[in-house]
C-alpha cells in the first residue's frame, strides 16, 4: 500500500526514482508523484493520476535533472486519486515538498488552525495538512527543517512513513516512519529510501530499518543521523539485505502471480530448510526452543491475522487443536483490537502477516503485548515491523512475493504452523512419536506433490475456460479443506473480481443451497479424510438441484469422477498436510479465470499488498 522512493547521491535522481516506483508498484496504488531540486536549487513536483507510466508521460519534457528527489505511489485514504491529491505535496510557499504513505488522524484540527493562519489547501488529503503544518511550525519557530518536522510530528496524531526535501537545500532529506514502513538504503555517497527494500537491492544490501518516532537526517556525503521525536540520538543499526535482483523479476512468467505459483515447491524447501532434519526425524525452531516453557505452558493461542494469513491461521488452529491439545482462537486483527478482547499473561498471540507491516496486526499485537501476553511473529519480510515487535517468531522465508494476491507466502505460512504444531507437540508430548515421525516425513514429501499439481496447469487453463462466464462461485470443504474452501473463493474474487464464497460444506443446506441453480459452479475439496464419506453426501445434494461441481480429488477417485461435471486430480497425503496440496489448483484456477478475463493479475483494482493503513 503506497510507494515511498528517495534519492540522494552522485547520480541523476529521476530515474532510479521511476525504477523504485515500478518495484513498488505491486503493492498497489492510483497516483505516481516526483519531487526534484534541480542544480539551481529549483524543487519541482510533477504528478499524475494513474499509473508510474502517466507519471513519466507527463514529465517527459520537463526539467528533471537533479541528484536528490522523492517519489511516491499513492493509495487514497483521504481524497479522490487525482492530480491534485497526488503526492508529492508542496506547502504554501513552494518551499517544500513530502510525500506520506499513511494517515493523519488529526488533520481536521490541524486544517482549520491552518485556515486561521491564512493557510490554502490545493488538495484534500491529510498529507498536505502535515506538510502545511511543518512549514507553519518552520516560520514560526525560525527553525530547521529537521526541527520543524521533529516539533510537528509531535503534534500529530495517526500513521505515518514521510520524506521532505526543501527548495534551497539539495543536500538534505529529511525522513521519519511511525507505523508505516520506512528503510534508507546505504550505499558509497549515496542514500536511498524506500518503503520496502525492493527498490534499493539493485543499487546495494546494506539498509538501516527506521523504527517508530524515529527521524532520518540524510545529508548528502555524510552517514545518515537518526533522533526520535523526543530528540534522543540512536545509533543506526546497519543491516544487510539477502534479496537478490533476480527475485523481484517475472523470470519468463506472464505474471508475478504465475510464478510465484510455481515456486511454492522450492519456497517450501527453502521454508523447511534447516528446521525439519535431514533425516526428516526431527523439526526445530529455533523461535520455540528459546521459549520452551512457554509453549508448554500456555493456556491458549489466539492467532491474530488479516485476509489470506487469516486462512492460514484457520488451518493452524486445526493443527495446533489437534497435535498440541491446546485451545485456539483465530481472530481477524482488525476486530481484536477494537474489542476489548480478554488476554491473559499465559496466552501465546501469534500474528501472522507476509509483509510484515499489516497495520491492523501491529495494533493487536501491541494490545496484546501491553496486556502480558508472549507474542510470536510468522512472517516473510526479513527486518519488517511485526519481527522488530515481537517476543520470538520465525520467517516463512518464501522470498519477496509480488503478486497481490497471496500464493507462495500462503503455503509458506501453513508450513510454519505445521512445523509450530509439530516442536510444540514434540515439546508437550502430545503427539504419538509414530504420527510424529510420518508427519515430518510426509511434509518433506510435498513440495514433489506440488510439482506434481503443477503439472496439469494445462489441464486447469483448459478448465477455466468453461467456466469464466460465472458471476458467483461458491467453495466447499470440511476440516482442514474449510478454510481452503475460503482461500479458494477469496482468490477468485481478488484477482478475477467474481463474487465467490467459501463455506463449510455441511452448512450449504442452512442457506447457500438456495443459490445453487444450473448456472453455479460449485468447487468442492473432496479429498480423502475423515469426513471424505460426508462431503460426497454434499456433493450429491449439489447434483440433485443441478449445480455444476468442479472437485477436487484424490488421484483415481473413480466415484467422485462419475458424479462430479469435472475434476482435478491431486496426490493423496496426511489429512493435515491436505491445505498444502488443495490449494494449489484453486490458486491456479482463479488465475487462468482471471487472466481470460482480462484482469490485471498482479495488480487488482483496489487491492494494496502491503495494508499500512487500518
Ligand atoms: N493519507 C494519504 C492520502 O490519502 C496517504 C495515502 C497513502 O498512504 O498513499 O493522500
Amino acid at each position: 500500500m503506497c510507494g515511498i522512493v528517495g534519492y540522494i547521491g552522485f547520480r541523476e535522481a529521476y530515474p532510479i526514482l521511476i525504477k523504485g516506483l515500478r518495484r513498488l508498484e505491486y503493492r498497489g496504488y492510483d497516483s505516481a508523484g516526483v519531487a526534484i531540486i534541480n542544480n539551481e536549487n529549483q524543487l519541482s513536483v510533477y504528478k499524475a493520476k494513474g499509473k508510474v507510466a502517466d507519471l513519466e508521460e507527463y514529465s517527459k519534457d520537463k526539467d528533471i535533472s537533479g541528484t536528490i528527489g522523492i517519489a511516491h505511489t499513492r493509495w487514497a485514504t483521504h481524497g479522490e486519486p487525482s492530480n491534485a491529491n497526488a503526492h508529492p505535496h508542496y506547502s504554501q510557499s513552494e518551499n517544500l515538498a513530502l510525500i506520506h504513505n499513511g494517515i493523519i488522524e488529526n488533520y481536521a484540527v490541524l486544517k482549520a488552525e491552518l485556515l486561521k493562519n491564512g493557510y490554502t489547501f490545493q488538495s484534500s488529503t491529510d498529507t498536505e495538512v502535515l506538510v502545511q503544518w511543518i512549514d507553519y511550525i518552520y516560520n514560526i519557530h525560525k527553525c530547521d527543517l529537521f526541527h520543524a518536522v521533529q516539533i510537528a510530528l509531535n503534534q500529530v496524531v495517526g500513521a505515518y512513513a514521510i520524506a521532505v526535501i526543501e527548495k534551497g537545500n539539495p543536500d538534505q532529506i529529511i525522513a521519519a516512519r511511525k507505523s508505516s514502513p520506512l528503510v534508507v538504503g546505504v550505499g558509497e555517497n549515496e542514500y536511498f529510501l524506500a518503503s520496502d527494500a525492493s527498490p534499493i537491492i539493485e543499487y546495494t544490501n546494506k539498509v538501516i530499518y527506521l523504527d517508530d518516532e524515529e527521524i532520518a537526517v540524510i545529508n548528502r556525503h555524510e552517514d545518515p543521523k537518526i533522533y526520535t521525536i523526543s530528540n534522543i540520538k540512536k545509533t543506526p543499526e546497519i543491516k544487510e539485505l539477502e534479496m537478490n535482483l533476480s527475485q523481484l523479476e517475472r523470470g519468463g512468467y506472464d505474471h508475478f502471480m504465475l510464478k510465484e505459483i510455481f515456486e511454492q515447491p522450492e519456497t517450501l524447501k527453502n521454508c523447511m530448510s534447516g528446521r525439519v532434519n535431514i533425516e526428516g526425524t526431527n523439526v526445530t525452531l529455533s523461535g520455540i526452543i528459546d521459549h520452551k516453557e512457554k509453549f508448554i505452558n500456555a493456556r491458549r493461542i489466539l492467532i491474530i491475522a488479516c485476509g489470506t494469513s487469516w486462512h492460514a491461521g484457520l488451518i493452524g488452529e486445526y493443527l495446533f487443536e489437534e497435535f498440541c491439545r491446546i485451545p485456539v482462537e483465530v481472530e481477524y486483527a482488525s476486530e481484536f483490537r477494537y474489542r476489548n478482547p480478554v488476554i491473559c499473561a499465559d496466552d501465546i498471540v501469534i500474528a501472522i502477516s507476509q509483509s510484515g507491516e499489516t497495520a491492523d496486526s501491529l495494533a493487536a499485537i501491541e494490545l496484546a503485548r501491553k496486556a502480558g501476553a508472549f507474542v510470536y511473529g510468522v512472517c516473510n519480510v526479513v527486518g519488517s515491523s511485526i519481527p522488530r515487535n515481537t517476543d520470538s517468531g520465525s520467517y516463512t522465508h518464501c522470498g519477496p512475493e509480488i503478486g497481490v494476491a497471496s500464493t507462495k507466502a500462503f503455503t509458506a505460512q501453513v508450513t510454519v504452523l505445521t512445523m509450530m504444531a509439530l516442536a510444540i507437540a514434540k515439546e508437550k508430548g502430545t503427539m504419538p512419536e509414530e504420527n510424529y515421525l510420518c508427519t515430518i516425513k510426509e511434509l518433506q514429501n510435498i513440495p514433489s506433490k506440488i510439482e506434481k499439481i503443477l503439472s496439469q496447469n494445462d489441464k486447469i487453463k483448459e478448465l477455466s475456460l468453461i467456466f469464466t462466464y460465472a458471476q458467483n462461485f461458491i467453495y466447499l470443504g470440511r476440516g482442514y479443506s474449510y478454510p481452503v474452501a475460503l482461500e479458494g473463493a477469496l482468490k477468485l474474487k481478488e484477482i478475477s473480481y467474481i463474487h465467490a464464497e467459501g463455506y463449510p460444506a455441511a452448512e450449504m443446506k442452512h442457506g447457500p443451497i438456495a443459490l445453487i441453480d444450473n448456472e453455479m459452479p460449485i468447487v468442492a475439496i473432496a479429498t480423502h479424510n475423515t469426513i471424505y464419506e460426508k462431503v460426497v453426501s454434499n456433493i450429491q445434494e449439489i447434483k440433485a438441484r443441478n449445480g455444476r461441481v468442479i472437485a477436487i480429488i484424490n488421484e483415481g477417485d473413480e466415484s467422485i469422477k462419475e458424479l462430479a461435471d469435472h475434476y482435478i486430480e491431486i496426490p493423496e497425503t496426511k489429512e493435515c498436510l491436505d491445505p498444502l496440496l488443495s490449494s494449489i489448483p484453486l490458486q491456479l484456477l482463479a488465475y487462468h479465470i482471471a487472466v481470460n478475463k482480462n484482469r490485471d493479475v498482479d495488480m487488482p483494482r483496489n487491492l494494496a499488498k502491503s495494508v499500512t493503513v487500518e
